[in-house]
Formats: C-alpha cells, structure tokens, sequence
C-alpha cells in the first residue's frame, strides 16, 4: 500500500501508529528534536522525523509523499491553530471543527443544538445561583478550574486572574453548573464508510486533587480547594441500561456537527459527561477527535470486541477506515 500514516510523537501517537501498520499503512512520526530516540524504538514506527520549530513541523508533515495525517490532542497545541490551516496533506476528520473545539462557547452551543443534556451556564457571577465550575480558556487539562457557590467570591477570583493577565475579562471564562455525579467519558467512532456510530470505549480522568481528596476523612479536607488537573485515565465499563442513552446523544451530536460544521463527524470523538445518581447523563465537554483515553484500549476495549471479533484498538479502527475508503476509491469522504 503506498499510503502513509503520519501523526505528531505525543498524545496517542503509538497507538496510532500501531493500529495503523497492522493494517498495512507506512507509519511516519513527526516529533520535536530530543525525542527520536525513544520513538525509534518501536518496530511499527518506519519513520521518525525531528523537528527544531513548528515551522519545520508543518514542513515534515507537507513534504511526506501519499501522507495522511492524523489528528490528536496535542496537534494544535504543538503547532498552533494557524499552521494547521497550512497542512497541505489530507487530514483524517473534519478539520473545520478544531475551531469549535478551541471556543467552549461554541462547544457548548454544538451539544445544545444536538438535545443533549448539558449543564446550567451563567453569563456573569452576578447570576450564579448554586455551586458551579469556573473554567478558564484554553486550560490544559483542568489546570486552573475552581469551584464555588459564592457569587462575591468567584468575582474577586476573577478580578484576580484579570489583574495577573491570566484573563482578559470575564467573557473569557465560562462559568457551569458544577454537576454531581460521577465522571464517564464515552468515547465513540462515526464511520462514515459502514455509515454507523460505534462505541468504542468509556474511562474515566484520575484528577488530582479532587480525585484524591477522598482519601482523607472530611476533618483534614475541609481546608483544600479542589482542583482538576489530569494525570492519567482509568478504564470504566458503564451500566449496560445507560448505553443505549449514550448512544443515541452520540447518533444526535453526529446529526448536530453534520448541519453545523460540515462535512460532519469523521471518526473518532468523545462525550465528557458525569451520570446522576438518577441515570441521567449530562455533557459538560466534547472531543472532536481521538482522546487520550483510548490508550487504556491497544488490544481493544470490550465494546470494540462486540463489534469486530478482534483486536481493534481507535487507532487501528482510524486505519481500517482509510483502508475502507481508499478501496471504495472515496479517500476524500474521511478526509478534509
Ligand atoms: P473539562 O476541561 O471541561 O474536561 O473539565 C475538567 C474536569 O472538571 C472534568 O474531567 C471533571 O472532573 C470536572 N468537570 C468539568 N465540568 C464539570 C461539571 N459541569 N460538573 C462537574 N464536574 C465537571
């Protein structure tokens, strides 16, 4: 096959790169200087390409023959949004919709026309009116989200990350119901080629410091504030009567992205949500592409074996699509 897979060396690179030998693609990995050797390593990496500058990068990337590129996580945080519109190589997925993924405000109005559950949001801390999460733009991570149900307080926190340039004004932030529940992050695929949605996979974020502040009896965690920066993923399989719920808010957000941000959803994405204690779910976020969270899955989440029989990890399952699409001679259906 004379296709390569080319992707950036971070994220959910290896599986990636991985799903996408077994399935007979050339493999390329474009990553920053100092990080060849431990890249180099692996045998289903045919090529790795240092790079000094995100200039280089984008140079790497447009100069590999029969190239495809495969969005993750960290591609527009390693190269910036204005050079990815400068990728000349197809990009598998609709990259119209790194815009959207960029603004939670559109994020947001994208699972609001979509009828989907998402948490109460308050323009200004004058209208705060239960407890809520503040979320900063652009944060990495969780890093710097906070809780409160203290209007006063949420104000002068504000003014605060206004005095110190983290924010320009409140407009910047986006201040959401702080729904209680617990976290699951379903993790779906929209196959244009078998024309289906198909889940491929739920985990969970392990978070510190809120994910540990259970660990200490209430006396000792009173005087913490809980924060939200994400050092790993757990697996989660959910309730098998909630399945079919997720499943149709992913077939309606397929619906959403498909009149709202054209050609629609190519592949893989993710519903961020936390489930009530009254089964209801409700999606605080999105991920228009493949998310950290799939790399629990090499060998296949136990969803992915009820749909394939095999070992099919995101990864592979990217790669089986463009192998679908390149065989129909319809390559450009999953790409943009
Ligand atoms: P995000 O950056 O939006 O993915 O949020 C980071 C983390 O904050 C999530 O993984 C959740 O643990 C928590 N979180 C975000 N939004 C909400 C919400 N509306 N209600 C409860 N927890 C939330």
């Amino acid at each position: 096959m004379s296709h390569s897979v080319v992707t950036i060396g971070s994220h959910s690179s290896l599986q990636i790169l991985h799903g996408a030998k077994k399935e007979g693609f050339g493999t390329v990995a474009v990553l920053p200087k100092g990080r060849e050797e431990f890249y180099s390593q692996f045998q289903f990496i045919d090529k790795v390409l240092g790079y000094k500058d995100e200039d280089e990068a984008v140079e790497l990337i447009n100069s590999i023959d029969n190239g495809i590129l495969i969005p993750h996580g960290s591609l527009v945080e390693y190269i910036g949004s204005e050079r990815v519109k400068s990728l000349r190589i197809p990009i598998f997925g609709n990259r119209n919709l790194f815009e959207h993924e960029a603004d939670q405000r559109k994020k947001m109005a994208l699972l609001k026309a979509a009828g989907i559950r998402i948490p109460e949001q308050f323009e200004r801390p004058e209208d705060v009116d239960r407890l809520v999460i503040v979320k900063l733009p652009g944060a990495k991570g969780g890093k710097g989200y906070f809780v409160s149900n203290d209007r006063n307080y949420i104000k002068s926190k504000l003014q605060e990350y206004i005095e110190k340039k983290i924010i320009k004004s409140v407009d910047d932030v986006i201040i959401q119901e702080y729904v209680v529940g617990v976290p699951m992050y379903f993790q779906f695929f929209n196959s244009v080629m078998l024309n289906r949605v198909e889940l491929t996979g739920i985990d969970i974020r392990y978070e510190t410091n809120v994910d540990g502040l259970r660990r200490l009896p209430s006396r000792f965690t009173g005087s913490y504030e809980p924060t939200f920066v994400v050092v790993g993923n757990l697996p989660a399989v959910a309730r098998e009567s909630l399945l079919p719920k997720a499943y149709n808010y992913a077939k309606s957000f397929v619906k959403a992205v498909e009149k709202i941000v054209p050609p629609g959803m190519i592949g893989p994405f993710c519903l961020e949500s936390v489930v009530t204690d009254e089964g209801e779910i409700v999606v605080f976020e999105f991920s228009g592409r493949i998310v950290a969270g799939t790399n629990l899955y090499i060998d296949g989440s136990p969803y992915m074996w009820f749909y394939w029989d095999e070992p099919m990890s995101v990864g592979r399952r990217i790669a089986r699509e463009i192998k679908l699409a390149i065989g129909r001679n319809e390559l450009d259906r999953v790409t943009t």
